[in-house]
């Protein structure tokens, strides 16, 4: 390609609200335009890069032996009011309706989607295991977009969805997304580390994150120095001990509140503000700073839209991984309740909140359903020992604590989460009725799992781990092109372009991507340009250099440019 043809949309100044360094050179190097919050165009140059990272992507499903589909972006309310989603999705969700006022939505993902299809079109366990994908546009009406396309409302997303019959073939399929997913993230040169993460759906399910690591990642990651461990902060800090803080005084109580299920009705029987339930709730929950989003969430509690008792992992909540009962036993000295961002329904099905993991100021609050139409109150009191207990405070996890796997000690680094392997087991497939007939006749519900790559996202990741103070740097696999082709003064000098033509032509007789920078720009200008744009071999010629017959090589990252014969240079870069 050349320049003359193809603009450079290269610009000096920054708009005041590009804070990272990915979002500044991206719009500096004329790879995208915002339209509005969240919301951008992206420039030929751009799209180039995106494109890239999309067909790895491609490539590396397909050798996975996943199917590619492609869904529609706009889904119909009536699925997600099926699996539940359609009210406990928060204000992300885009809503509408179409002329004939029927709810629908702007995907944000395809659960539903996916889950309805393979209801109606697997029939039969012979025709499982299947895993599908599609690289489509997502919506999320994100609280804050910011950071460019790395938090964006309308982004491209791979997503993939298993289904199974057993969980064996769940396991075997996740395993093979594990390495799929580390296949891409080599391929794509970047520097990456596989995590465990809160997963939100009830039971011993699993997930993990992908990170790049980059200091302005919005995720803070935990790994231990001697051994494999790495999780989500979160999730460390979940299993992580408890501080002891001194008993307080007022007895424990246990409160008959017979049908009263909601916050707000319990608060009024209990003659407790409701804030501080929702707070105490939202500390034992692991949000001791809460942001708008779980203000929100806390409302929807507090306006009685959901039962307490419907506060567990994964129903609500989402993100919170269930506690063993171990771990139950070793932190609370019992056997049922949630402890901090650690949580477990406890006996018949029924959700018990902490009565032990206050944090100050909450001390003495006020917390249920121990039991159904039972809360209780002065939760710092041990029952057995019928004397005050000891309150246990949220750990932060930091640098130097234990590993929780016993090995080394953490260290924590900020993380970029590109992409994220669930399995959900039965919670789409129960909710829609997703059944298959087993090898005995009988219908039986499908298992799950889904595996989201963020891949607009990866593009700005890979800048923010790739770039200096004159550009992108951009990894071999992400290159827009491979090589920038920049004669001097040639529009003065015929031999020159004569040369320049044949290089160029060499090139691409070799499959190689060129630049070829063909405008009557001074060289300084040129080589701004060429280096903010992040091509990683350029290649100058000019009159001088062709008395010796050489060109002049230098790799995006060299800090001396070399000399080479120009019948050479094909064959160097090639
Ligand atoms: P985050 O924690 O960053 O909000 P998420 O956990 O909500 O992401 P998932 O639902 O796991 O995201 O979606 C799969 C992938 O999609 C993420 O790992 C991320 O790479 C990408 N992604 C999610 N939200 C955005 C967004 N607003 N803009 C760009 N990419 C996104
Ligand atoms: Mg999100
Ligand atoms: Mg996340
Ligand atoms: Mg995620």
């Amino acid at each position: 390609m050349r320049t003359s043809q193809f603009p450079l949309n290269t610009i000096k100044e920054i708009p005041a609200d590009a804070e990272i360094v990915s979002h500044k050179l991206m719009l500096r190097a004329g790879l995208i335009r915002k339209l509005a919050a969240g919301l951008y165009t992206w420039l030929p140059l751009g799209l180039r890069v995106l494109r890239k990272a999309e067909n790895i992507v491609r490539e590396e499903m397909d050798r996975s032996g996943a199917l590619e589909v492609l869904m529609p972006v706009v889904q119909p309310g009536e699925l997600w009011q099926e699996s539940g989603r359609w009210d406990e999705f928060g204000p992300e969700l885009c809503r509408f309706k179409d002329r004939h006022e029927r709810d629908f939505c702007l995907g944000p993902t395809h659960e539903e989607i996916i889950t309805d299809l393979v209801r109606s079109e697997i029939k039969s366990y012979k025709q499982l295991p299947v895993n599908y994908y599609q690289i489509q546009t997502k919506f999320r009406d994100e609280i804050r977009p910011r950071f460019g396309v790395m938090r964006a409302r309308e982004f491209l997303m791979k997503d993939a969805y298993s289904f199974h019959l057993e969980a064996e073939s769940l396991q075997e399929t996740y395993d093979r997304m594990y390495e799929t997913y580390s296949r891409i993230f080599e391929r794509l040169g970047l520097r990456f580390r596989a995590v465990l993460a809160d997963t939100g759906a009830i039971g011993g399910s699993k997930s993990h994150e992908f990170h790049v690591l980059a200091d302005s990642g919005e995720d803070a990651i935990a790994f231990s120095d001697r051994s494999e461990y790495a999780a989500n902060i979160e999730m460390a800090e979940a299993v992580a001990p408890f501080e002891t803080r001194k008993p307080a005084s007022r007895p424990m109580e246990k409160v008959a509140t017979p049908g009263k299920t909601s916050i707000a009705e319990v608060a009024e029987f209990l003659k407790v503000p409701p804030e501080n339930i929702v707070k105490a709730i939202a500390v034992m929950i692991g949000k001791r700073d809460l942001d708008r989003e779980w203000e929100e969430f806390c409302l929807l509690l507090l306006r009685g839209d959901h039962e307490l008792n419907e506060v567990k992992a994964g129903k609500i909540l989402g993100g919170f991984r269930l506690a063993t009962d171990d771990e139950i036993e070793q932190h609370m000295g019992c056997r049922a309740g949630y402890i901090g961002p650690v949580q477990m329904s406890g006996a018949k099905g029924v959700v018990n909140v902490v009565a032990d993991r206050a944090v100050p100021p909450m001390s003495d609050f006020v917390c249920g359903a121990n039991e159904k139409g039972f809360h209780l109150t002065g939760v710092n009191w041990d029952r057995d020992q019928q004397a005050p207990k000891h309150v246990h405070d949220l750990r932060k996890v930091t640098e130097g604590d234990p590993s929780p796997d016993g090995k080394g000690s953490l260290r924590i680094a900020r993380g970029i989460e590109v992409g994220h392997i669930f399995q959900l087991g039965s919670k789409y497939s129960e909710a829609m009725q997703a059944t298959v007939l087993n090898e005995e006749g009988k219908s039986q519900v499908l298992v799950m799992g889904c595996y989201g790559i963020g891949v607009s996202r990866v593009v700005a990741a890979a800048i923010e781990q790739n770039h200096d103070e004159r550009g992108i740097i951009w990894p071999q696999a992400l290159a827009p092109y491979q090589v920038a082709l920049a004669p001097i003064n040639m529009h003065t000098s015929e031999r020159l372009k004569q040369v320049a033509e044949h290089l160029y032509r060499s090139f691409r007789n070799e499959g190689i991507e060129v630049l070829f920078d063909d405008r009557k720009a001074r060289p300084g200008v040129m080589f701004a340009d060429l280096e903010l744009i992040g091509i990683p071999h350029r290649v100058v010629v000019s009159e001088r250099l062709l008395e010796s017959n050489q060109a002049e090589y230098k790799g995006r990252q060299d800090a001396d440019a070399i000399q080479i014969p120009l019948e050479e240079v094909v064959p160097f870069i090639r």
